[in-house]
């Protein structure tokens, strides 16, 4: 088997481990004589699928009584329409923070909804960075605060959040379960899978159960967070595939200690790659101010655009993929998700030492 280095932005790595078992027991769930996709989502093989995913996501995020984990469809996108459609009433105004091209995207959709206050924008900013929370005009009454925890492209992450009288809502899209957080400062949280969680498919809403009354009955019943809260995401038929991958990734993810034993692992990996082309003598050099560097999206750039596509063409012929940074911004990036193993790092940066040496 011949694996290749995964640097996808998402759909993105998965732990190796995760997708052998997902392989032996494809056609032969549990001695049941049949895939996990064949089931009936309410049956009992895939209900204790189910109930494991759920239960693992609670205490991987350390959640309380006050919490409900969902399952969705829609990925993210459909979360910065329906955080606004339940949570934005008529009259109010929502504050968004403009980090970035995901910032902008959940901003665009609030705008169709109702009121939005921008209280700070770094969209545009180079070096990519982030507002001071403190120093941010908030407004008196807000129906919530929104903010997006890691910018995937801009490679900035939030390495605090805002402390907020109006709830604090998260797209965590890219750094969810990265390191621990506490999720009592928020009132949701929500991550598209395919970057750091499982397959795509599957969106993980996490919310404090009281702001599901705040939606109006007139919403249609699927974008109302009540209908999948009270069916336990099985209103309709959930992704019954994408949810067992996803499972799979808890089970993983707290062999290996849970959100703290990951954050270590990550912490030492981002380390490495930023601390190589800090030392490149300025040949390769980071976009995101040093205090926000992400430890999930690295982005830098090289002298010349030539030489980056040449760069990333030497790094496919190495079997390094997803290199190309995003096309709005061009350069490079290397998304180091959870599942990206040390490995696949070290082989970058040996490869970034040869090719400057060739071409420095
Ligand atoms: C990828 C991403 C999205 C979009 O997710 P979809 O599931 O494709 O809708 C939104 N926000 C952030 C921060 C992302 O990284």
């Amino acid at each position: 088997m011949s694996r290749a280095y995964n640097f996808n932005a998402g759909p993105a790595a998965l732990p190796l481990e995760v997708l052998e078992i997902a392989q032996r027991e494809l056609t032969d769930f549990n001695g049941t004589g049949m895939s996990i996709m064949e089931h009936s989502h309410r049956g009992k093989a895939y209900d204790a699928v189910h109930a494991e995913a759920v239960a693992n996501m609670g205490k991987l995020l350390g959640i309380t009584d006050d919490y409900q984990v969902l399952f969705l469809q829609g990925g993210a996108s459909l979360q910065f329409a329906q955080v606004p459609m339940n949570l934005l009433g008529q009259g109010q105004t929502a504050d968004y923070i403009n980090s970035g091209a995901w910032a902008s995207k959940a901003i665009k959709e609030a705008k169709k909804v109702g009121t939005v206050n921008i209280l700070a924008d770094t969209s545009k900013d180079i070096p990519t960075t982030l507002p001071d929370f403190d120093a941010l005009p908030y407004t008196k009454g807000a129906a919530y605060v929104h903010v997006t925890s890691n910018e995937t492209i801009a490679g900035t992450q939030m390495k605090t959040f805002p402390k907020t009288e109006a709830p604090l809502i998260a797209d965590m899209s890219s750094d969810i379960l990265c390191k621990p957080i506490d999720v009592s400062q928020f009132g949701l949280i929500y991550a598209g899978a395919q970057k750091n969680l499982g397959p795509s498919g599957v969106t993980l809403v996490v919310i404090r159960k009281d702001l599901a009354e705040r939606a109006p009955e007139t919403l249609p019943t699927m974008l109302q967070y009540r209908t999948q809260m009270g069916e336990n995401s099985l209103y309709n038929t959930p992704p019954t595939f994408g949810i067992y991958i996803l499972m799979l990734v808890t089970r993983w993810l707290l062999e290996k200690g849970g959100a703290a034993g990951i954050e270590k692992i990550n912490q030492a990996k981002a380390d490495k790659l930023y601390t190589a082309f800090d030392n490149s003598g300025g040949f390769y050099k980071g976009t995101a101010v040093k205090e926000f560097r992400s430890t999930m999206n690295v982005t830098w750039r090289l002298p010349s655009e030539e030489l980056e596509a040449q760069f990333i063409k030497d790094a496919i012929a190495l079997k390094m993929s997803g290199l190309k940074g995003h096309r709005s911004v061009g350069g490079i990036r290397a998304s180091i998700y959870n599942a990206c193993p040390a490995e696949a790092i070290d082989a970058l940066i040996a490869f970034m030492a040869d090719f400057q040496a060739k071409n420095g």
